[in-house]
């Protein structure tokens, strides 16, 4: 960028800017430029990348939330934004397998999904036998089944680069490879420097996903926020025997699937997907906690082992799967592992959405219509009071 460019860029008043554009940043992004609104949604890496909360190949998408029944109205608008987003960009990002869940009759997950799913008439069916519906299982005999027939396989990455690809058509100015360092808030501005510039806006969104709790410290803000925990989390991929692997596939029906183990901690795994020999198993659990700039990125296969011989157990052809790949994530745990959507205590234009708490993926769509809806009219209708701040209080 030419030296009067530069100083152009920086003399303006963007409507929004976006701090952090993973995947709420963008999703936002995108959503703001839909609506024509001047944009400057920034990352310290690339968008995508894999170094936050939104890589590894696949989320699960599944509506009957056995977290909390309120998450449901807004998982029918995320679903109709995913179908809106490979509708706009021709891409196919969402694979809808259905989603089979396993556990004890009276834990939360089967309790949980039964109760969200009927009281909003969602397609749930409990099985009595799922040897008979999904050969390739042999859960164990005491578990309650549930088949949910429109969850399914989001691919994170080309999600993330679907939303670039409209925020971008729309006007938006991503900033890649620019690191926020602080955030001044303002009465009618807010002034955002980063490693490279400071940038104005009329508001700002702060997505930072494992580094919120870093970029919040340094922000001046009256209230104390509760404390965010982020925690390292290893991912893993199996690979079934040449001969049995297009049974494990989206082709044939694969569904996705959770198994709760026991209390607060579930595991689950994908299909195949088009392009990958390997289907992506983990733990869903509270991992240790980390610092998101030094944390250990490569899993050590030890801490792979349990979860990789859980997944292998609930299949018949289990013992022939082969460990093939792992990888290294984050989660950003509010205390009760609900979302933060609201704005920054003291400020009225400074929204803030974090602590996803590895559940957030599949909210993309429909938070970004929440943040653009808070940025621009400092209002939304969806109901989002549960995940306030004031909860905390
Ligand atoms: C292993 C794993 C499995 C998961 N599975 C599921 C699932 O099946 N279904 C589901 O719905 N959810 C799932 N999740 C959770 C989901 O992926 C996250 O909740 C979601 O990605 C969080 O989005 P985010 O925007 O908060 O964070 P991110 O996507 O990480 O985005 C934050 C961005 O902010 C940028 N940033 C931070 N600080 C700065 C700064 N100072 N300056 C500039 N940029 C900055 C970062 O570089 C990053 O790109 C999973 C998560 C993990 C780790």
């Amino acid at each position: 960028m030419s030296t009067a460019v530069w100083s152009a860029a920086v003399a303006m008043i963007y409507d929004v800017i976006i701090i952090g554009s993973g995947t709420m940043g963008i999703a936002a992004a995108a959503e703001l430029a839909r609506r024509d609104a001047m944009v400057l949604a920034l990352d310290q890496f690339s968008v995508p990348n894999p170094f936050g909360e939104h890589h590894g190949g696949a989320r699960m998408f599944r509506s009957s939330y056995y977290e909390h029944p309120d998450y449901v109205p807004l998982l029918k608008s995320a679903f109709a934004g995913w179908k809106r987003l490979e509708g706009e960009t021709g891409r196919s990002l969402f694979h809808v397998t259905g989603g089979l869940y396993l556990g004890p009759a009276d834990g939360d997950l089967i309790n949980g999904a039964l109760r969200a799913g009927r009281e909003h008439g969602l397609e749930i069916d409990l099985l009595d036998d799922v040897r008979a519906r999904f050969p390739r299982f042999r859960p164990p005999d005491a578990f309650s089944a549930l088949f949910e027939t429109a969850a399914g396989v989001l691919r994170p990455e080309a999600c993330i680069e679907a939303f670039a690809a409209v925020a971008r058509d729309h006007g938006a100015t991503i900033g890649t490879h620019e690191r926020v360092t602080a955030v001044h808030p303002g009465d009618t501005e807010v002034a955002v420097d980063t490693d490279r510039a400071r940038y104005r806006g009329r508001a700002a969104i702060i997505t930072a996903g494992p580094w919120t709790q870093k970029l919040l410290s340094a922000i001046d803000c009256p209230a104390p926020l509760p404390p965010l925990t982020t925690t390292r989390q290893v991912i893993g991929w199996l690979r079934p025997e040449a001969a049995q692997a297009p049974a494990f596939s989206t082709d044939a029906g694969f569904p996705c699937w959770a198994v709760e183990d026991s209390p607060g901690s579930l595991h689950y795994g994908f299909p195949i997907l088009p392009g990958d020999p390997d289907m992506r198993f983990a733990r869903h659990f509270r991992g240790p906690a980390c610092d998101p700039d030094a944390i250990a990125r490569e899993a050590d296969p030890e801490e792979l082992r349990g979860p990789a011989e859980f997944s292998r157990s609930l299949f018949n052809d289990g013992p022939g799967m082969v460990l093939s790949r792992s990888g290294v994530c984050m989660y950003t745990n509010s205390t009760d592992s609900h979302f933060i959507i609201d704005r920054l205590p003291g400020s009225d234009n400074i929204i803030l959405a974090c602590g996803f708490s590895g559940h957030g993926f599949k909210f993309a769509p429909v938070m970004g219509e929440i943040l653009a809806d808070l940025a621009l009219d400092g209002d939304t209708d969806h109901a989002i009071e549960f995940l306030s701040l004031a909860r905390f209080a």
